[in-house]
């Protein structure tokens, strides 16, 4: 039984201007010196006396300078400069479902500089979560909120610059769901189409998450970035910046830029700004230093045909969701060379995702409950969504039958 709390969206007194938001970038001088100067250039005597949450990108185990996770030298400069403005600091994550997060803040490198610094680590998983009701909300009408969120006065987004397969691009807005807890974060992930809408109901959620979790800052590490196909399976892109505002979409908008694409381009953006959440009009933000643009440098785009990447794979997807795609790309990213070992006989490999109404070849493997229909023709493997383990363990379970029937 859950408490439905409201979440108001209190005026934010780092945001010196809600019509033309400021934004600040530096460039050129490594992750812990490019922070601090973008942070010198924000006005932080609001802070003093207060409680700071820093919500980095660690929802996956991987190492600094992956692009996977926010490099921990950004993060160290913020608990010193947050410090140094009086306030008390922590660092909170909730990691995506079946990760450790206190293995992945080891990975990241995130525990050495808290550790160094006497700061704490929240696992914010660990107590119950605030029920939060979404009083604009399309697609959700209610969160499942990790509980600092609710008690830290300022909450500082922290993600690292990348392009996501789902979403075009994952910065500050998108970050904040990871302050949703446990795995009520796949459920963005599950939800149906919105009748009358072109837009992703993924994309849709997250616009509706940003009317009541918003960062009162955003920094973001573009030290290195990801290319591709993020938020995991892409490739690392250095660009050596931090980007910093109090309004994360027009923080967005600016690392969109420097990424070589558009705020208007990516749908959970375009449609927050739309509803009044942020800015993302470029000719309405002042950026500083004027030759901000300097710093950018294309990243790929994800691919929008799979089988460009995966060749000789055939991806049967049919209403499924983006929880579903996930495993599968992030699966196939890791095991693209060895899957073909498992299949000795066939040059080409079928595999299906959703709700398939339609046959399917006889040996096709099965990612998903949503494919349990089909079960008696292929490889079967169970979970909504399933994890990589599952796929291997099912292949691997596949090619000893095969070798006990010869
Ligand atoms: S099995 Fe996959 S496609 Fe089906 S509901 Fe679960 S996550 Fe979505």
């Amino acid at each position: 039984m859950y408490i439905l709390a409201q979440m108001e969206i209190a005026n934010n007194p780092l945001l010196s201007s809600s019509t033309h938001p400021s934004v600040f970038v530096a460039h050129g001088s490594g992750p812990y010196d490019n922070t601090r100067r973008v942070l010198e250039s924000v006005e932080l005597s609001p802070v003093r006396g207060k409680r700071v949450l820093l919500k980095p990108n660690v929802g996956r185990v991987a190492s600094p300078g992956s692009g996977i996770v926010t490099h921990p030298e950004v993060v160290a400069a913020a608990i010193d400069v947050f410090r140094e403005a009086g306030a008390e600091v922590a660092v909170g994550e909730s990691p995506i479902v079946g990760v450790d997060v206190q293995e992945a803040f080891e990975a990241a490198g995130m525990k050495a500089v808290a550790d160094k610094r006497d700061c704490p680590l929240i696992d914010m998983d660990r107590r119950p979560c605030v029920k939060v009701s979404v009083p604009e909300g399309k697609v959700i009408h209610s969160l499942k909120v990790c509980p600092e969120v609710m008690e830290f006065d300022f909450v500082v987004s922290i993600p690292v610059m990348k392009r996501h397969m789902h979403t075009g691009a994952t910065l500050a807005v998108k970050n904040m769901k990871g302050c949703l807890w446990r795995r009520s974060k796949v459920e963005l992930h599950m939800l149906p189409a919105l009748a009358g809408s072109t837009d992703k109901p993924l994309n849709i959620a997250i616009a509706d998450m940003s009317s009541v979790l918003r960062p009162d800052l955003a920094i973001i590490d573009g030290t290195v970035g990801m290319e591709g196909l993020g938020p995991s399976a892409g490739r690392p892109k250095s660009l050596d910046a931090v980007v910093v505002g109090a309004d994360a979409f027009a923080a967005d908008a600016v690392a969109c830029q420097l990424m070589g694409t558009a705020a208007e381009q990516i749908p959970h953006l375009r449609l927050g700004a739309e509803r009044g959440y942020g800015v993302i009009d470029l000719d309405r933000l002042d950026v500083t230093p004027n030759d901000w643009r300097d710093a950018a440098s294309p990243f790929a785009a994800p691919p929008e045909n799979l089988t460009i990447e995966f060749p000789n794979i055939t991806v049967t997807d049919q209403n499924s969701c983006s929880a579903c795609q996930s495993t599968l790309i992030l699966f196939l990213s890791r095991y693209k060379d060895r899957i073909f070992d498992y299949f000795p006989s066939q040059g080409k490999i079928h595999i299906a995702i959703g709700k398939n109404e339609t046959e399917l070849p006889e040996g096709t493997l099965l990612v998903g409950n949503c494919t349990a229909n089909h079960r008696d023709k292929g490889i079967f493997v169970p979970g909504c969504p399933p994890v990589g383990s599952q796929i291997l363990a099912a292949l691997t379970d596949h090619k000893h039958d095969q070798n006990e029937e010869k």
